[in-house]
């Protein structure tokens, strides 16, 4: 009994010397990546409905980690976030992006990208100069940029979000609400700050068809953009009678597998 005592505390420990030093190598190189050029930004198009037309992408980082592949944001991001490694990551992504829409316009492609921020990235100070810088070097229009904050970054101070949200609307940068209707938020915010869309969260299109309470909540969340004056985008549309219902109730544009993937940078320019 003894014997099979220590073996569990053996076996518990190892496990979590695992755990913790799989997290410290991933933080150490986590901390190369950046100057070692190992981040890249794949594109998922996000599709005008009315027209079938792509009409803009979302920005998602990818890590390529030699010898070890390409390494998903679920895995590292949070760990960006814990060790505040996520404010140079989050500059690199919108230099990237900046010099990926520079591309585009240059290609003749006047479609808007996306991305993510981090609730961190809107206290930082330095954040809207970045942006400005950017845009401005790569000459890009600033309107073909737009800004994804998650509903939980907004209700935090409002008084910081409405004065951040100001300053990016004055770069001509615009800002859509990520996941919406899952962040169990007051709704009271929506019409007093600066946005532009809301991003249908993925959860309630995922079971759209079979659930009638999904149904409800998208119909009432096009309801409120349309008389917000909002426009929509629906996540994670997957199948044609999703995206059929979401045409028939007038949803202006989504985004999904059933569209396509994220995709590296040449191959989405192949989508257009
Ligand atoms: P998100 O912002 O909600 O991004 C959408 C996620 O849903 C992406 O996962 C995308 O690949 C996935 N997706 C798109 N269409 C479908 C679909 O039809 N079905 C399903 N099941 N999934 C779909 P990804 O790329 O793994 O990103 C995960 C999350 O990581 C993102 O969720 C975002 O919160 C975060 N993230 C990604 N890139 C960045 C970034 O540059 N900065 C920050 N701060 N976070 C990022
Ligand atoms: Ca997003
Ligand atoms: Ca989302
Ligand atoms: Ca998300």
């Amino acid at each position: 009994a003894k014997q099979s005592g220590k073996n569990v505390v053996q076996f518990y420990s190892r496990e979590l010397k695992d755990s913790s030093l799989r997290r410290m190598e991933l933080e150490a190189a986590l901390r190369d990546a950046i100057e070692n050029g190992e981040f890249e930004l794949f594109l998922q198009p996000i599709l005008d409905l009315s027209t079938g037309k792509v009409s803009q992408a979302e920005a998602l980082i990818r890590w390529r980690r030699p010898d070890v592949g390409l390494v998903f944001p679920d895995e590292f991001i949070p760990i960006a976030e814990k060790t505040g490694l996520i404010i140079a990551i989050g500059k690199w992504v919108i230099q990237e992006a900046s010099r990926l829409l520079s591309q585009l316009h240059e290609n003749g492609q006047y479609i808007k990208l996306s991305v993510n921020l981090s609730p961190a990235q809107v206290s930082d100070r330095s954040l809207l100069h970045f942006i400005k810088e950017h845009i401005e070097t790569n000459e890009v229009d600033p309107t073909y940029l737009e800004l994804e904050l998650t509903e939980g970054v907004l209700v935090n101070d409002f008084e910081r979000i409405n004065h951040f949200l100001s300053e990016v609307r004055k770069l001509g940068v615009s800002v859509a609400i990520d996941d919406f209707g899952t962040g169990y938020s007051s709704l009271s915010y929506l019409p007093k700050l600066p946005i532009d869309f809301l991003k249908i969260d993925r959860s309630f299109i995922g079971e759209l068809i079979d659930s009638e309470s999904n149904k409800a909540i998208v119909l009432a969340i096009l309801a409120m953009a349309e008389s917000l004056k909002l426009g929509v985008i629906a996540e994670g549309v997957e199948v044609e009678s999703q995206k059929a219902f979401l045409s028939k109730h007038r949803c202006q544009s989504a985004q999904g597998y059933l569209f396509s993937r994220p995709v590296p940078f040449d191959e989405f320019c192949k989508l257009l």
